[in-house]
């Protein structure tokens, strides 16, 4: 199931993708795409739904139908940093021996093709394609085998970042990352039995057409199982806290020379089976 949340910004209605690329109402049946509706139960609840049965939005998804991010009322925004070999590289980093944690402030959350604003004094603002998943029911000391039972879901994230603020602003990495609208999120929530294998995703991102990342799941050096252990030894996760999982190589900061983003180009990215975001990128 492709779950997504549709309207204006902050008035969001929860709703689902059909076979034909509509989008379906839910709020006759859950509040919102957030929170306890992301439990076992109420997931399994929604997914038995006869979609076709459910009233059709107007409008064209992505065109002049708004999607906001497709999980609201997140707690925790946690990302890994350097969990693809070549994109360590290409930072001039090594691997690290465990995984990267560092945070976005949940104020970064935005549509998938809501715009991108460049902060104030930048000159450096870079992306990232990134698969995130979205917790469904939480814990902590969660074991790797049982990792899977706590996903809802899995979607897009554009981890977008300035990499003066992160690196050259006397730490930590969380001032770069975490500024307004560098987390589009979304279109939809995509339920772990419609990804299927989550470890083979093709994963992309262009600037105006050109296509500088293009990369695969494949590549990731600490697994999504890993990853949810792993994060939950160090706090608790609740339904809606969002992991995004790291970036593959092609950001803009590896280009020889860096290339950045100036304001005025448009971001494409996707990754296989979970969708496609559009952003344009403006100035603050
Ligand atoms: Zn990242």
């Amino acid at each position: 199931m492709k779950l997504l949340r549709y309207g204006p910004q902050g008035q969001e209605k929860p709703g689902c993708l059909d076979d034909e690329g509509r989008v379906r109402d839910l709020s006759g049946h859950v509040a919102d795409i957030a929170g306890a509706a992301l439990l076992p139960d109420e997931m399994a609840r929604l997914m038995a739904l006869d979609i076709n049965s459910l009233p059709v939005v107007p409008g064209t998804p992505q065109e002049d139908l708004r999607l906001g991010p497709c999980v609201g009322q997140t707690g925790k925004f946690i990302c890994i940093g350097l969990n693809y070999a070549d994109h360590a590289a290409e930072s001039g980093l090594d691997v690290p021996p465990e995984p990267v944690i560092f945070n976005k402030w949940t104020s970064a959350i935005v549509g998938p093709d809501d715009d991108v604003m460049i902060p104030r004094g930048s000159s450096k603002t870079d992306w990232e394609v990134e698969l995130g998943i979205v917790i469904g029911k939480g814990g902590v000391y969660i074991d790797e085998a049982n990792a899977m039972d706590h996903v809802a879901g899995f979607c897009v994230i554009n981890d977008v970042s300035e990499r003066e603020y992160q690196i050259e602003r006397a730490g930590t990495w969380d001032k770069g990352k975490g500024c307004d609208t560098f987390g589009p999120t979304g279109p939809w929530l995509v339920t772990p039995d419609e990804v299927g294998d989550f470890n083979a995703l093709a994963m992309w991102l262009e600037v105006d057409g050109k296509r500088y990342q293009d990369g695969s799941t494949a590549t990731m050096v600490y697994k999504v199982p890993h990853l949810i252990s792993y994060c939950s030894q160090f706090m608790s996760l609740q339904p809606g806290d969002i992991i995004s999982t790291g970036t593959p190589p092609g950001v803009g900061m590896g280009q020889k020379p860096p290339v950045y983003l100036a304001g005025g180009e448009t971001m494409r990215l996707g990754i296989q089976g979970l969708g496609v975001q559009t952003q344009v990128v403006k100035k603050a």
